[in-house]
């Protein structure tokens, strides 16, 4: 945990793991309990192809294919929303689903760097494959997320976490802040072993 300018404590936490681990629904927890600023870049990403925005018709096209949105486009996005919320007296931020490549990574750590903040940990949760096609087909019957019915598009989504975003954990870990969390318990043991890989991530910075 740290201090900003205007000596505030901050907790600054991605949460991390691949389609299906149970980001989105861990994070209302985390939220709740924290009192965090919420940035689920998938979450913005969609309410902009709703609006049928020109971010949202650029981003669509990646979305349905199971691809990755260009580091660019999110950066830029991501840089909006974090000054949002800072100027809402956030308590800290939790990253949900970014970032998703090594340069968003970088991106977000320059940008942190340059506002005298800095991300406290990366919470990984892990699930087996098997277990994240189930959890996603589940989830498919009610999200409306076109992305979220057709295995081959699924399948598509993890090789791309496996391939571009996975090796962010070792980014983290390199930098000492990475927590891997067993997440395929039960929506509150899971919750559980957060906030106690949370207390440990604070209390080591
Ligand atoms: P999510 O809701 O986090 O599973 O994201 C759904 C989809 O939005 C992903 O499969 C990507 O196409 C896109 N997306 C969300 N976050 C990012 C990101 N940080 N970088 C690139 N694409 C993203």
């Amino acid at each position: 945990m740290q201090y900003n300018i205007k000596q505030k404590v901050m907790l600054n936490i991605i949460l991390f793991g691949p389609p299906g681990s149970g980001k989105g629904t861990q994070s209302e927890n985390l939220i709740e309990k924290y009192g965090l600023n919420h940035i689920s870049t998938g979450d913005i990403l969609r309410a902009e192809i709703k609006n049928e925005t020109e971010l949202g018709k650029e981003a669509k096209g990646y979305i349905d294919a199971g691809k990755l949105v260009p580091d660019e486009t999110v950066i830029n996005m991501l840089a909006k929303k974090v000054d949002e919320g800072l100027g809402n007296n956030a308590k800290g931020f939790i990253f949900d689903g970014f970032p998703r490549t090594i340069p968003q990574a970088e991106a977000l750590d320059d940008m942190m760097e340059t506002k005298n903040l800095e991300i406290d940990c990366l919470l990984a949760l892990e699930v087996g494959k098997e277990e994240l096609v189930k959890r996603i087909l589940n989830r498919g019957k009610t999200s409306g997320r076109s992305d979220d019915t057709d295995e081959g598009i699924i399948q598509q989504r993890v090789e791309e976490y496996e391939n571009k975003t996975a090796p962010i954990a070792d980014y983290y870990g390199k930098q000492g802040k990475l927590k891997t969390i067993k997440g395929e318990g039960s929506i509150e043991d899971t919750f559980d072993l957060l906030c106690d890989a949370i207390k440990q991530g604070v209390s080591s910075n």
